[in-house]
């Protein structure tokens, strides 16, 4: 496995919210450097934020530089988490701001541009995968994601939810157990569910778990093509042990 990341990503002036905390981003990196090769993205072209937003959108997004730059460096570390899975090496981009609330024509919850969509739409435009499934962990509905990829019937989006952290995996497990054959997985890799932060559910243990289900569904239905980006997570003392735990699950 591969992560992708830069030490620009640290800068929390791009924007006052709680994806740009201070140190945020030092703490989700804190486990992953020293086991797995990290590698830095270039920003996202205009010709590939534009596959999954409105040009009028980007203006406005423009108008605020030091957000643009870093939005656009995000969706470039999603673009390139794409490619190396896409070519057989499962990675991680460790990145902010996250996309998974940003659509066409806005965003909001943090969000900037739609990371993962636009990965894989930059995928499909080379023509190198014709489906995709999304499976969004975070604690929150992509609602960006589906509506950025809502005209591409071969993309299937799973947001999971359930009461208990129990539930919750078995609920996982079962969906990705009836999945079909598919040529990539994509992951809106959120950790905001953990039982001290804003979802109140899931443990470090069930983070690693959940890697692993998907880790072996890529395995089974998509050779292991595979890949994962950073939404939300904003518990900061244990971010750094719970994406740790993920990727430990997911690179098996
Ligand atoms: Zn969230």
């Amino acid at each position: 496995m591969k992560v992708v990341y830069d030490t620009r990503f640290e800068d929390p002036t791009y924007a006052p919210d709680n994806a740009g905390l201070v140190g945020r981003m030092e703490a989700a990196m804190s486990g992953l450097a020293s086991v797995w090769e990290t590698i830095a993205p270039s920003p996202a072209p205009l010709e590939q934020l534009l596959l999954g937003h409105d040009e009028a959108y980007l203006q406005t997004v423009r108008a605020d530089q030091p957000r643009f730059a870093m939005a656009s460096l995000a969706a470039g570390g999603a673009i390139l988490a794409g490619r190396l899975a896409h070519g057989g090496e499962p990675a991680f981009a460790c990145v902010r701001p996250p996309g998974h609330h940003a659509s066409r024509l806005s965003a909001w919850g943090h969000c900037t541009f739609s990371n993962v969509a636009l990965a894989l739409l930059v995928l499909r435009e080379e023509r190198r995968i014709e489906r995709a499934f999304v499976i969004d962990i975070d604690a929150h509905t992509g609602d960006g994601t589906r509506e950025v990829l809502a005209h591409w019937p071969q993309a299937e989006i799973f947001n999971p939810f359930a009461a208990t952290s129990w539930e919750y995996l078995e609920v996982v497990e079962t969906r990705l157990a009836e999945l079909g054959p598919t040529d990539i997985i994509a992951v809106s890799a959120g950790f905001d569910g953990y039982r001290h932060d804003v979802g109140h559910k899931l443990d470090t243990p069930d983070f690693q778990r959940l890697g692993a289900l998907i880790g072996a569904a890529s395995r089974r239905v998509c050779r292991g093509r595979r890949f994962a980006v950073l939404e939300g997570g904003y518990y900061l003392k244990d971010l750094g042990a719970n994406v740790l735990a993920f990727c430990q699950g997911f690179a098996q």
